[in-house]
This record gives C-alpha cells, structure tokens and sequence, in this order.
C-alpha cells in the first residue's frame, strides 16, 4: 500500500456515503474503525466488508464519547441527512451534528489526527445565487424544518474552524451535494432512491411541486474520490470545498431519465412542495479543481444505470415480508409482483 498503515475512525460508515468510504480505506490497507448507530445506516450495508479483517464495527452514538481512544484519522459522516427522516426525530438529528463533532474534534484533539468534516450544501439554504461558491453565506430559515440538518451542520463548520484557530486542529471541511448510488436505502425518502424504487415497482413517480426545482447529482463513487483528495490535500487545504457534480437537473428531467432507463411505464403523481424545499441548487467546483485536481467523471445517465441495477437486485432478493413493512410502504405493495428489469 502507498503510505503508512493508519487507524481510522469512519463516523456513520454504516451509511450510503459510509460504506463506500470504508471500502476504500480498506482496500488501500488501513485499519478502519467503524461507528454507527444504525438509525439511517444498516449492518447489511457492511456485510461486503465482511472479508476484511482490518474493519471494527461499533455500534455507538456518536453524541456520547467515542469508544475508540487512538486514531490517526478521522470522518465525521454521522448524521441523518434525508430530510424526509431526519424531520421524524429533529432533535436528535441536530444533536448529532452539534455533540457528534464537539466529541469527534475532541479525539482528534487528544490525538494530534486530521478530521474530516462531512457539510452539506444545505449551507446554502434556499440559494439566492447560482451556482452556489463557497463564499456565499447562503440563505437559511433558522424556524424551519430543514433547520436541525442545516443548523446543525453550520454549527459543526464553525466548531471545527474554533478548534483549527484556538487548537491547531488539521480539519478538512467539504460541502457535499446531492449524492446517489449503491447503498442508498429504498426507504431513504431521496428523490434519486423514490423514483427508481417507484419505477422497477411500476408504482406513480412522486413529483413534489410542479417537478421545476432544480439539484446537481454526483455518483458515489465520484464524491468519494473528492473527499479522498481533501483528506489527502496539504495542511493549508481545511475548505470548505463543494465536492458535488455541477450538471443541474430539474426533478421531471430526473423523473424522464429514470423511466427511460428502468422502461417503466409509471405515471406521474405531483404532491404539494415541502417547506423550505431549495428551489435550485448547483455548486460552482472552481475551488476543487484548482486545489484538489478533482472533479466528477460519472454522468447521471452512467450512474442511474449503475444505480438502477442496484436496486433492481436489491427488490429482486426483497421478502414479501420486507415489501409490506412499514418503512417500505411508503414505495411498495406487499402484494406486487415484479419482473426484473433485463
Ligand atoms: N422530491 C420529489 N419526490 C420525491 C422525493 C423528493 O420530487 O419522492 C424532491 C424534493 O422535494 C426536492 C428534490 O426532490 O425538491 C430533492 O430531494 P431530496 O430529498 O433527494 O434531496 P434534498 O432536498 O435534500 O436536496
């Protein structure tokens, strides 16, 4: 392997973004610490680590002290950050943003370790400018019910730049835009995991709004090279960074692609939009590609592709059982059969 062999704590390395990002660190030989609570992230999301023997899964919160005393490195992805569940416990969502870093921070601290903070950009709130740089303050309804996610992650941005000017700490702060993929869950509530879910089912798209809103996706595998390069940048590099794929996408130009890629012949459906829901969002890389030599390579047609195939093989192996709970409802009929999508 290229380097020293390091101890790494993922925070949230059971979720979508986590288990990615532990894989990589694996396979370049680390030594890699796993925390989870498994609320949004699962077990089953690790079992293709299984073969590792470098992983330690600990099931912990990250709001309580960690249980893991010498690291070298750190990620902090713990946090809920599908808006549809991380409104169904606010409280703890933003918990977990405010006490989750001020713990991670303390670690890496007593440690001397670089921290990686995962920000979001529902920094930018509802945008007033387009693309979104990161010099723009954004535009944030403090009340809102998108407050505890974007509070809670602007909270975490200032507590780590505190820690860098106050404690000499090595942070690393990315801004992450919408991300799709493998291992994103089916009942996630993300419009990217709804409306191929509701595709394969032969189930209504669910358009909130008129479907005009606009967000940039990134493939999975293209963010976690951005966060890699971060972690991997010079000292002076602490960010924040958009890592996040610029092509801008209104939700029916979505809904349009998934149906051609799955062939479903699903209709549209089109709810009422969520409050506070960002009526455009598309980050401006200018700062990635100058500092890291990073940007995505994955188009959203390749990356639905791969997505799609995901899916398709998670609802294959799916229970009937599976289809009809509760969480699953939202997407499936238990009693819906299905073909495979060729
Ligand atoms: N959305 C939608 N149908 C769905 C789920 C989401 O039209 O079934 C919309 C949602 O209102 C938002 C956009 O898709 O305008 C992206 O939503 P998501 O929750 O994926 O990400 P975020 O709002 O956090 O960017």
């Amino acid at each position: 392997m290229a380097g020293k062999q390091k101890r790494i704590l993922v925070a949230g390395g059971g979720g979508f973004l986590g288990t990615h990002l532990c894989r990589l660190l694996l396979e370049q030989g680390h030594e890699v610490f796993c925390v989870d609570n498994f609320s949004s992230g699962s077990r089953g999301n690790l079992e293709h680590l299984e073969d590792f023997e470098k992983l330690t899964v600990l099931e912990h919160d990250v709001t309580e002290a960690l249980p893991v005393k010498s690291v070298d490195q750190i990620y902090n992805l713990a946090c809920v950050a599908s808006p549809v569940q991380y409104q169904q416990d606010p409280i703890h969502a933003l918990h977990t943003s405010a006490h989750g870093v001020n713990n991670l921070l303390q670690l890496a601290l007593k440690n001397n370790a670089r921290i990686f903070q995962a920000s979001t950009s529902e920094i930018y709130g509802n945008p007033l400018t387009h693309p979104q740089t990161e010099d723009y303050f954004g535009n944030v309804n403090t009340i809102g019910p998108r407050a505890c996610y974007d509070e809670g992650k602007r909270y975490a941005e200032t507590l780590c730049m505190d820690y860098q000017r106050v404690h000499r700490v090595d942070v690393k702060i990315a801004r992450i835009f919408n991300t799709y993929g493998p291992f994103m869950q089916p009942e996630d509530g993300r419009v990217v995991s709804n409306f191929i879910v509701q595709a394969l089912l032969d189930r209504p798209l669910t358009i909130n709004g008129d479907g005009s809103q606009t967000r940039s996706f990134c493939y999975v595998d293209d963010l976690i090279a951005g966060i890699h390069a971060l972690m991997s940048s010079p000292r002076a590099v602490s960010g924040p960074i958009n890592i996040g794929n610029p092509g801008e996408f209104t939700m029916l130009e979505l809904a349009d692609l998934v149906l051609e890629l799955t062939g479903s012949s699903s209709k549209l459906v089109f709810n009422g939009l969520p409050k506070d829901d960002p009526v455009k969002r598309c980050p401006d890389i200018s700062r990635a590609k100058r500092l890291l030599n990073w940007e995505p390579k994955v188009t959203l047609r390749e990356g639905l592709e791969k997505t799609i195939a995901y899916f398709d093989d998670l609802l294959t192996h799916a229970s009937k059982a599976q289809l009809a709970s509760a969480q699953w409802s939202g997407n499936f009929q238990a009693d819906k059969s299905r073909k495979a999508v060729s």
